[in-house]
């Protein structure tokens, strides 16, 4: 006979659901540092993947290396206004707590860490932390100035609660991990941060919570985020060096859907977010776009060897 998941045989033989005991939910700063107290003096190694909840497989791809690699696991769900700029989405941001616990229990997440904005930000709170103009006003922070101090912001006071031992964002915001990674070797946070790859749907686009604002013909549009960014790469491999070339190439490939609004399209040395002259190195070729009320955002990074 083959057992069913989550289903255990009972003395009489007869099989019973199986209980699968729910993720502990923690919505206080003080409850999360008691449970991070007790597994540090207990030597746990802590994985934390900080999230804005609505969680999707990209978020499950970090939660999933997490749990491989660390002895307990923090998934924070937490939309933070103070990344969000005053004509932003922070009030339509999709959330499903309900789902988000399913999925956390699913993954054996030790602790979904759910603070509430007051929590965070208390009356008289009144610090930042503000990652170099270098990384935060390139890219998307020439549209979002204040975003990444927002970012940083809350991800510092993360860490610090939670005081992982590991850290694991994803490749698909890649400005706001190197950003994240320079803040916690500057700030000695003391953890580990790793980025792990772009998971994306069967026809290239990225997954990302804000895919749920698209329209059905938005929808069909958005994949050419991942075609064009495919064609840089192509054309890199086969010796393009030139961005301005390899750029207009990119925009020509987006401006095929009539929807799409670009808000940038670069390349970038992908270790310091320089400009470049010619493509060579560790090159990141990024695009911002807005289509309908989503903006969307992708990547690649392509490692171009030099003198070739
Ligand atoms: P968010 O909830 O959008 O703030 O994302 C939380 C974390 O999940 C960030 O580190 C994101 O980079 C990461 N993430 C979001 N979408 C993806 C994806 N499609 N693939 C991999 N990581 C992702």
């Amino acid at each position: 006979m083959i057992a069913e998941r989550n289903s255990m045989a009972s003395s009489n033989g007869a099989t019973k659901p199986k209980r699968v005991a729910k993720v502990k939910i923690v919505s206080t700063i003080r409850d999360m540092q008691t449970v991070i107290e007790r597994w540090r003096s207990n030597r746990k190694k802590i994985g934390f993947v900080p999230t804005m909840g609505a969680l999707h497989e990209g978020h499950l791809s970090l939660i999933r290396e997490a749990r491989k690699t660390c002895d307990r696991v923090v998934v924070s769900v937490f939309v933070n206004p103070m990344q969000f700029g005053p004509q932003e989405d922070l009030e339509a941001y999709p959330h499903d707590l309900k789902k988000d616990t399913r999925l956390a229990t699913s993954e054996k997440v030790d602790v979904l860490f759910v603070p509430t904005v007051d929590a965070m930000y208390p009356e008289g709170f009144a610090t930042q932390v503000k990652g170099g103009a270098q990384y935060t006003q390139t890219m998307c922070g020439e549209s979002r100035p204040d975003h990444f101090d927002g970012v940083t912001t809350v991800v510092a006071k993360l860490l610090g609660i939670t005081r992982p031992h590991k850290a694991f964002f994803g490749q698909k915001d890649f400005q706001q991990a190197l950003i994240v990674q320079r803040m916690v070797v500057d700030l000695n946070l003391g953890c580990e941060v790793e980025v792990l790859p772009t998971v994306r749907e069967s026809d290239g686009l990225a997954k990302s919570s804000r895919n749920s604002y698209l329209s059905e013909e938005e929808r069909r549009a958005a994949p050419a985020l991942y075609q064009a960014l495919k064609l840089a790469e192509g054309m890199l491999q086969v010796g393009e060096r030139n961005p301005q070339d390899m750029l207009n190439a990119v925009t020509k490939r987006l401006r095929t859907e009539s929807l799409i609004e670009i808000e940038y399209v670069t390349a970038k040395n992908a270790n310091t977010l320089e400009d470049v002259n010619i493509l060579a190195g560790r090159v990141l070729v990024a695009i911002a776009v807005q289509l309908g009320k989503a903006r969307l955002i992708d990547n690649i990074v392509v490692d171009v060897p030099s003198g070739s």
